[in-house]
């Protein structure tokens, strides 16, 4: 498996924090397991394997994280239906241990505030949180930060404040209004479906282009737009605008990565005359 690649003047690495076990069902929506079990072999609780994956892009100038795990803040009930040892890696020795040096991370990117991709960004010190980067910028969508204090029933059991509410406060973490170039080449843009204002982050650089599609596309096998997982909040957005995204990526050539593959890394998207579009890793 691939888990470096150069795009113009970036190496883009993956950084999977850990992999854990989510319902297979929740995961696949109102696809039936008949289909989706040929793509993922689940466990006796119905549960299938899942990466939290990160990603390093390094320049020379900056070195971005996009996306932060699921740190430290699950009570051990929770971190056992996951499947997750009872103590979580604080993600810098994570990084660390992939041979990079977590101090140089000098911006972070949240696509979104879902525990999954935001709850390495500050670590629990005696029960209080800080920043794991303290040098670091952190960026996410400002109507998503609003959501997540909405306190919905449908999607709270899906935010922490302590993940983002520090860094909120003391001036760390940046509220995007909108599609935003964070530093030259790299993009965070609104892909709505899963939510409403999650974003996809694109590198583009000589003539190539990177792109995490973050929940838009979890997986290799949600390439085909009616894959939709059943906790998307809008269902119908999410295949149109997985669509859009995909048909652009097919026709581009572009290296693509999935925010929750247990496997692959890096892929291309590929028109497929069957099932629209396929994955084939790198
Ligand atoms: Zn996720």
């Amino acid at each position: 498996m691939v888990s470096c690649v150069t795009v113009g003047d970036f190496e883009i690495s993956l950084l999977r924090e850990s992999i854990h076990w989510w319902d297979g069902g929740a995961f696949f929506g109102v696809v039936p397991k008949t289909l989706w079990s040929r793509k993922i072999q689940s466990d006796e609780l119905n549960r299938i394997p899942l990466g939290f994956n990160c990603y390093l892009i390094r320049n020379g100038k900056n070195t971005i994280l996009i996306e932060t795990g699921a740190g430290d803040k699950q009570d051990a009930a929770a971190r056992e239906r996951m499947k997750l040892p009872p103590e979580a890696k604080p993600l810098p020795e994570v990084i660390a241990g992939h041979g990079f040096d977590p101090d140089a991370i000098d911006i972070v990117i949240n696509s979104h505030l879902h525990f999954d991709h935001c709850g390495g960004n500050t670590v629990l010190m005696n029960g209080s949180a800080r920043p794991a980067f303290p040098q670091a910028s952190y960026f996410t969508a400002r109507g998503e930060w609003e959501h997540a204090h909405e306190r919905l029933s449908r999607d709270r059991i899906s935010y922490i404040d302590a993940n983002y509410d520090p860094l909120v406060e003391n001036g760390q973490m940046t509220l995007l209004e909108g599609d935003c170039e964070i530093v030259p080449a790299v993009w965070m843009r609104r892909a709505p479906g899963h939510n409403r204002d999650m974003m996809v982050v694109t590198v583009e650089s000589g003539d190539r282009t990177f792109c995490f599609f973050s929940d838009l596309v979890p997986t290799s096998a949600h390439v085909q737009p009616t894959w939709v997982a059943a906790f998307d909040l809008y269902p119908l957005q999410s295949i149109e605008t997985k669509t859009q995204w995909l048909g652009t990526a097919a026709a581009g050539d572009w290296i693509c990565a999935f925010s929750h593959d247990s496997k692959i890394g890096f892929a291309k998207i590929v028109a497929d005359p069957k099932k629209q579009f396929r994955a084939e890793p790198l």
